[in-house]
């Protein structure tokens, strides 16, 4: 058993443990089934991260297993996908990729042995009648007519189910189980389905398709998977995960363990509504970096750690219904980028800077710390020149009071460089800014101007060297903290007009080296990633992951502020 280093406690890890020590349990085996019908999200990393944490944790295998039992909605570009994910996560599966449908055989096999034991039949009815007849919470289901059929003649009808003499919808095996259990998954349910579909993995070979609860136990147990840990919304399905083992001849028990799903707020998880905003072009693909799905924030500039620590700190429960913050995931990988982006210079809406005392030609370069903690990355080198770009927002013709950075007249520092004090504001005919002229004073490299104080320090890049680029500025995907909240609302309706704001921007030159996907921080900006796609052949696109004010810990802060000070009240009152 390893240490636990990894990841932080919880129920199941716990529980696990528990069975470890009094040595109920061996080897634990655990694995992650996505079906590949979209591409995985947030909520599906909080999955990963807990059954391969827990594998590595205690010395066992993870599986990765593609739940592909409805072939209609899969594709092998998704299985790709959702594999790539998962290493970039950083997790290795053990054995080879498995599929659910490597056991179709299997599966078969064991349907005809429920029907041998008259614990499965054919039915007839359709699905329309098989809703009807199942009951409600309220009400117990009645019985089908065909119910009650031979086991020659169920063998015989499946048989043919399976081959393709029977249209989609025409018959059903299902379970003989109770159509008056209290629990409606355990009144009859379907085992197969006619499907004439064609399927990624198995071809044509199949007319019919078994059921995911049909598939999904027997499948843990014909991989000896221990702990078959997955969402609350399966929690009614457990008795009947547990019939199916207990009715069959499987080589081992597994046992299901369910905890709360992640949900985000003001983003979506879930698959389906993702692909609608895919498949509707509202977003560039499935890595869009605005959707919460894994190569949408690998190509935003997450890194595999943010996520992961993520998943530690929000960690597992089985508390349903709560809404996770945005801020919160934002703040693991703003801490992650803070210790290890490289700093650079960009000036996002570039406003010309003439420096009128510094000759033309002339130039100078600074050499400065790729990260003001980290000796490690390199030094960069950033050229003064006569005419440089400052940001828009950086300077005030009529500043208010508490405005430190650029006015008329006024003086401020550029960052590892000069102090420059504004003379003039040359302006267009229509009145609009066209650049502004500045002096230097040469007597400020590195240390305070003589007896006069100087508060604010401003980014720039020169105008000669910088490099132009594209910068994306990426914001939440909805205005609403839960767009999908009223089911029958339309959730399109909460989009941000102003999730993704494009801006031509100037960078200091070192940035022309940045290879797709390297992260920065731009200097009282915020943090940037160069985009994965885009960057070829010398252009350059930044991504901003998140910006440089963390909302997170300040209202972590004041929480445990307004804690202590509630405390010191009370013990005052307590005298
Ligand atoms: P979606 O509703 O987005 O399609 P799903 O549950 O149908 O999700 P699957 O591919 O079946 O997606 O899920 C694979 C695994 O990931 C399952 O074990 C599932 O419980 C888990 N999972 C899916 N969504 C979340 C979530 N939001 N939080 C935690 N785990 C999740
Ligand atoms: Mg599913």
């Amino acid at each position: 058993m390893t240490t636990d280093t990894t990841s932080a406690p919880n129920f199941i890890r716990n529980q696990i443990r528990e069975e470890i020590e009094a040595g109920r349990t061996g080897k634990i085996v655990t694995r992650f089934p996505p079906e590949p019908n979209g591409f995985l999200h947030i909520g599906h990393a909080k999955s990963i991260c807990l059954n391969f944490g827990l594998a590595e944790q205690f010395g066992g295998d993870c599986h990765l297993r593609f739940d592909d039992t409805n072939p209609a909605k899969e594709e092998q570009a998704y299985i790709d996908a959702i594999q790539a994910d998962v290493s970039w996560l950083g997790f290795e599966w053990a054995g080879p990729v498995r599929f659910a449908s490597d056991y179709f055989d299997q599966l078969y096999a064991w349907a005809q042995h429920l029907v041998r034991e008259g614990k499965a039949y054919v039915d007839d009815l359709s699905p329309d009648e098989i809703r009807e007849y199942r009951g409600t919470l309220t009400e117990p289901g009645k019985p089908s007519p065909y119910r009650e059929r031979g086991v020659e003649e169920n063998l015989d009808l499946l048989d043919r189910m399976r081959v393709g003499e029977f249209v989609e919808g025409e018959k059903v095996l299902r379970a003989r189980i109770d159509m008056a259990s209290p629990n409606i998954n355990l009144r009859d349910p379907i085992l197969y389905r006619i499907r004439h579909a064609s399927h990624h993995q198995t071809g044509d070979k199949w007319k019919i398709y078994p059921s995911y609860d049909f598939t999904h136990g027997q499948s843990d147990a014909l991989e000896g998977v221990t702990h078959s840990i997955c969402t609350l919304e399966f929690e009614d399905h457990r008795p009947l995960y547990e019939w199916f083992l207990d009715n069959l001849p499987v080589p081992v028990t597994p046992r299901q363990i369910e905890f709360a799903r992640l949900n985000l707020n003001y983003t979506l998880t879930s698959k389906r509504k993702l692909k609608l905003l895919v498949d509707n072009g509202i977003v560039d693909g499935w890595d869009d970096p605005r959707l919460p799905t894994i190569s949408g924030m690998r190509r935003r500039g997450y890194t595999p750690a943010s996520i992961r620590k993520f998943c530690d700190m929000i960690g597992v429960t089985r508390a349903d219904g709560g809404l996770v913050e945005i801020a919160m995931l934002y703040h693991a990988i703003r801490s992650d980028l803070e210790d290890n982006a490289p700093r650079a210079m960009a000036v996002l809406k570039p406003l010309k800077v003439v420096l009128t005392n510094v000759p033309e030609g002339h130039e100078e370069v600074y050499e400065v710390p790729g990260h003001p903690a980290r000796e490690d990355m390199a030094v960069r080198r950033v050229p003064f020149t006569r005419e440089i770009f400052i940001d828009q927002d950086d300077f005030m013709e009529e500043p208010p009071k508490k405005f430190f950075r650029l006015a008329p007249g006024k003086e401020v520092r550029l960052r590892n460089s000069y102090v420059i004090r504004c003379d003039e504001v040359v302006k267009s005919e229509s009145g609009e800014i066209q650049e502004l002229r500045c002096s230097v004073d040469f007597d400020t490299l590195g240390k305070n101007p003589e007896g006069r104080k100087v508060k604010g320090v401003i980014h720039w890049v020169s105008a000669e060297h910088g490099v132009p680029m594209e910068v994306r500025l990426y914001d939440n995907l909805f205005q609403v903290e839960q767009p999908d909240k009223d089911k029958d609302a339309d959730f399109l309706e909460h989009l941000n007009p102003e999730s993704l704001v494009t801006v031509q921007a100037m960078g200091e030159p070192s940035l022309a080296e940045a290879t797709p996907e390297s992260r920065f921080q731009f200097e009282r900006v915020g943090y940037f990633c160069a985009d994965r796609h885009a960057c070829v052949d010398g252009t350059l696109v930044f991504n901003r992951t998140v910006g440089l004010k963390d909302t997170w810990a300040k209202v972590q802060k004041q929480e445990a502020q307004k804690k202590e000070q509630d405390e010191k009240e009370q013990d005052k009152k307590k005298g």
